[in-house]
């Protein structure tokens, strides 16, 4: 443990809350998770601020606070000598969104080191520049936290906020993580009238949360992943229409798997910018 060199709190990530990182939504004084119960606890009343603020700083899955933090300290050879944020990824964009991207979890030398959603690698470059073509964006690329990217329209989440080995988090750490993504949900679906899923495991996880903070979502048959998929969900505030699109991921783009013209439909297709009349 390290010490807060203002407030003398104790602190174990490579970066200290509220030390002006750019973007950083936590300060010293934000409450921390430090198990499931904790979790649920401070996301229960949560406003969206708040929700970006208390999982930045949250410590409730140990394996993957451990994994997170060695990734940090090694870091990779190309950026030795830059800081890593080494700690959980708070969502990215407008809080009144029309439409959500849910993709897995941050990337352990990409949102993990630069602190911001599908910032600073390749998966990133795809879908910051899917959104600047839809026109959510103000640029095209998303390289580190302070470089002046904004989004409107749009809000990027995780259904898991740290960084896992792997990119595979454990049925457990998925559960425990949860309650940020409801609570989230639950704040922005006045707003809301489309979800872009980036793969299978971003389609599943938003179709769960869906479920559990009560909207409807239709059972038999449950929807099908795939690319181009559609469903219907049913929130209190009115339809939302959710889009599966292969995941942005190397192993799709480099391959040809997902093209960019494929993930443009998909993501006009949930923002509702391909129908006639639309204004995009
Ligand atoms: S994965 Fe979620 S619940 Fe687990 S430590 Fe990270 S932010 Fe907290």
């Amino acid at each position: 443990m390290r010490a807060h060199p203002i407030t003398g709190q104790e602190f174990d990530s490579p970066v200290p809350p509220g030390l002006g990182w750019p973007g950083d939504p936590a300060d010293a004084s934000t409450p921390v998770a430090h198990d499931g119960a904790d979790v649920e606890r401070l996301a229960a009343t949560a406003s969206l601020a708040e929700i970006d603020a208390r999982s930045s700083v949250c410590r409730a899955c140990p394996r993957l606070v451990a994994w997170r933090e060695l990734v940090a300290e090694e870091k990779r050879a190309a950026f030795l000598t830059e800081p890593y944020w080494g700690r959980p990824v708070a969502s990215l964009g407008d809080p009144e969104p029309r439409l959500l991207v849910v993709g897995l979890a941050p990337a352990a030398h990409g949102a993990n080191r630069t602190g911001r959603m599908f910032t600073g690698d390749r998966s990133g470059d795809w879908i910051h520049a899917a959104l600047y073509r839809a026109g959510f964006s103000t640029q095209p690329h998303s390289v580190h936290a302070g470089d002046g990217l904004e989004l409107s329209g749009v809000r990027i989440v995780a259904p898991v906020r740290c960084a896992p080995p792997a990119n595979a988090p454990t049925t457990e750490e998925k559960h425990t993580c949860a309650p940020w993504l409801d609570r989230e949900l639950e704040l922005v679906a006045p707003s809301l009238t489309g979800i872009l899923a980036l793969g299978g495991i971003g389609w599943a996880a938003t179709l769960v949360a869906a479920r559990r903070v009560g909207w409807e979502v239709p059972r038999r048959p449950t929807p099908k992943f795939g690319h181009g998929a559609e469903a219907q969900l049913g929130t209190p505030h009115g339809p939302v229409r959710l889009v599966g699109s292969y995941h942005v991921s190397q192993q799709n783009t480099f391959t040809g798997k997902l093209t960019e013209p494929m993930l443009d439909a998909a993501l006009a297709r949930a923002a509702g910018i391909d129908e006639p009349g639309s204004d995009g």
